[in-house]
């Protein structure tokens, strides 16, 4: 039921409870007034036949009384009359007439206790009032009764009884009922219709701002409210209309201002005001996330932080996260959920196999099945994002889920979490450059390989990574035979030109992923990534022959070098790194005490008879 109808039918129901309350007085109080009326005339009418029948009593003619009273019974209304006489009249003059005798038990009641009894009989046809009322003895009156009656004060001499048709006051009764019924009815009717007429306007008011507010608090502001009144209800409205209009601009300036800062996928039409509080508290938390970073110290610092908020914020749990160098077009894995790779491992050599990479564009597996080559996870679904830093470095995050329905939200997060690498590019650029420059002292001037102050820094979070991401090296150490010599025979210049020479074998024959380092004088270290044991011996014999193959021309003698290498791996030699290039050292004693010019794999007896270490 709408407002309206609801006014309506309380002020009908206020209306119809005052009808029946007026109708139901009017009936009681009518009913009332015509017996009390009929009771005053009967009253009248037992006062004019005492004195009527005193004055034939007087007159010596009671004989004929009859006369006299048939006469009264004619009077309008009155259907019967008869009198009674008491036993002490009837001790005195006698029965009287017939008709004079008590005919009821009411003539008797009265008689005995000499107080008026009235009584209605009605049925649907008639309505009779029956009046009895005694004839008391009194003293004072005139004639004085006692005077004439062998009685006392106060007794009952005889009653007169009367019955009066009331049918007519019960119709008018009726009659007026009626006609206060109809009035009531009629204004009922007009009460209703002046309220509809007043009150409509007013509730058609109060339904447009209803429909007005319903549309606002889904941020739709557009709603113009409308009404027929002039007065205050008019004044509401244009004062609802102005505040529409201005929250109408306001937000619709507040989605545009925002949509230049976050992704327009991120702001959805249905509710502006919801998703303004949304991209402002994401706006809030890549702000803080970009203030963090730019505090952090290096590069992979910035990666922890970036890993974290996959994780806990995003709830990513399958995900891996990859440098590539763009230079190079070498992959380097920054991080990854578990142990298996999201891709073949040519990948890693040659970044322009990864189609995200290769794209510049995002690459859905719900787009198209088997839509990259290079991708190891078929029983999944999967996506990977490029993310372009500068001219040298991007980044590749992938992603999987076993349902298609989980990727897809996961994907719908994508906008805002492109919105953190936006952030971060700015600072992991710096970070970059910061790290050249850093580079350079990290680097031997001669031989422009890592110096021993570089793997001192690095060592430790690699091999940490290294854990995590179930990457293992093999560390090979290197020292040049009977070097002095050289120097003490061809000068320390000689001695510089065969570093550089060997340092120059090193770099051509390791790859990419793999790390030479200076360790010190003419002593090497090489970290092969991820080798088994038969290649990184492969690896060192042939740095080994193309060292031993190279000949150097120092005035006029031409002079060859030999040099010896240990191998050790990790993790599986050892889990600390520390302790495993210890173990490449011992090899390498090992491999100049059994006659240089050799390659030795470290073996853990070395390490247990070895007191010289
Ligand atoms: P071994 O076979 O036992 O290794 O004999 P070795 O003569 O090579 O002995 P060792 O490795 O101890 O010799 C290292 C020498 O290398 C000592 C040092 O004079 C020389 N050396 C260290 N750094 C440089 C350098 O930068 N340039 C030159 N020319 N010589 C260096
Ligand atoms: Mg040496
Ligand atoms: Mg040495």
């Amino acid at each position: 039921m709408n407002t309206n109808r609801k006014i309506l039918f309380i002020v009908a129901l206020m209306l119809i409870g005052l009808a029946v309350a007026t109708i139901t007085n009017v009936a009681l109080n009518f009913r009332e007034y015509g017996y009390s009326n009929a009771i005053e005339k009967s009253k009248m009418t037992a006062e004019i036949v005492r004195d009527g029948l005193t004055a034939h009593m007087v007159n010596g003619i009671m004989d004929k009384r009859q006369f006299f009273l048939s006469n009264i019974a004619n009077i309008k209304d009155v259907q019967s009359l008869w009198i009674v006489r008491s036993d002490n009249v009837i001790a005195q003059h006698g029965e009287g007439l017939q008709n004079e005798h008590p005919r009821d038990t009411i003539d008797r009641q009265v008689l005995k206790e000499g107080k008026i009894v009235s009584k209605v009989r009605e049925n649907s046809q008639n309505a009779i009032l029956r009046v009895t009322i005694p004839y008391i003895a009194s003293a004072y009156g005139s004639p004085n009764c006692l005077s004439c009656h062998n009685a006392k004060e106060g007794d009952v001499l005889g009653a007169i009884s009367m019955e009066f048709n009331i049918n007519d006051i019960r119709q008018t009764g009726a009659l007026t009922i009626a006609k206060i019924f109809a009035i009531n009815v009629l204004f009922i009717f007009i009460a209703l219709w002046v309220t509809h007429y007043y009150f409509k306007p007013y509730m058609k008011l109060f339904e447009n701002l209803q429909q007005g507010i319903k549309r606002a608090r889904t941020g739709d502001f557009s709603f113009r409210f409308t009404t027929t009144l002039k007065d205050g209800g008019n004044e509401v409205a244009e004062q609802m209309n102005t505040l529409f209009e201005k929250m109408d601009e306001t937000f619709g300036g507040i989605k545009h201002d925002l949509g230049t800062f976050m992704s327009s996928s991120n702001i959805s039409c249905s509710d502006p005001l919801n998703t303004a509080g949304t991209i402002i508290k994401e706006l809030s938390d890549v702000y803080k996330f970009k203030k963090t970073i730019e505090l952090d110290g290096s590069k992979d610092a910035i990666y922890d932080r970036f890993i974290y908020v996959l994780k806990e914020k995003f709830h990513f749990d399958h995900f891996a996260l990859y440098e590539v160098d763009k230079i190079t077009k070498t992959r380097r894995l920054v991080y990854i959920t578990d142990h298996k790779s999201f891709c073949a491992p040519m990948v890693d050599h040659d970044a322009t196999e990864c189609r995200a990479y290769r794209t510049h564009s995002d690459v859905y597996s719900t787009d198209f099945p088997n839509i990259c080559q290079n991708c190891s996870v078929h029983d999944k679904e999967y996506t990977c994002v490029p993310f372009n830093i500068n001219d040298d470095l991007a980044l590749t995050l992938s992603y999987s889920t076993k349902e298609t329905q989980t990727i897809e939200l996961f994907n719908q997060k994508l906008p805002t979490i492109k919105n953190y690498f936006e952030a971060a590019k700015a600072v992991i650029e710096s970070q970059t450059l910061m790290d050249k420059l850093r580079d350079s002292s990290l680097r031997d001037g001669a031989t422009k390989l890592y110096n021993r102050r570089f793997m001192e820094e690095f060592i430790d979070k690699s091999a940490e990574q290294a854990l995590r991401s179930n990457i293992s090296y093999s560390i090979l150490m290197i020292d040049i035979d009977y070097f002095k010599m050289v120097n003490d025979t061809y000068g320390h210049d000689s001695g510089d030109i065969v570093i550089k020479s060997l340092a120059e074998i090193l770099q051509s024959t390791v790859r990419k992923a793999d790390l030479p380092i200076r360790y010190g004088g003419e002593e090497f270290l090489i970290f092969l990534h991820n080798t088994t044991r038969e290649g990184a011996l492969v690896v060192a014999q042939k740095i080994r022959t193309q060292f031993a193959a190279k000949k150097y021309q120092f005035g006029n003698d031409s002079v060859e070098k030999t040099l010896s290498i240990g191998i050790s791996h990790f993790p599986s030699d050892a889990d600390s790194i520390w302790k495993v290039i210890k173990f490449a050292d011992i090899a390498l004693y090992e491999a100049k005490h059994s006659g240089r010019n050799q390659v030795v794999e470290f073996e853990s007896k070395m390490f247990k008879s070895g007191n010289n270490y």
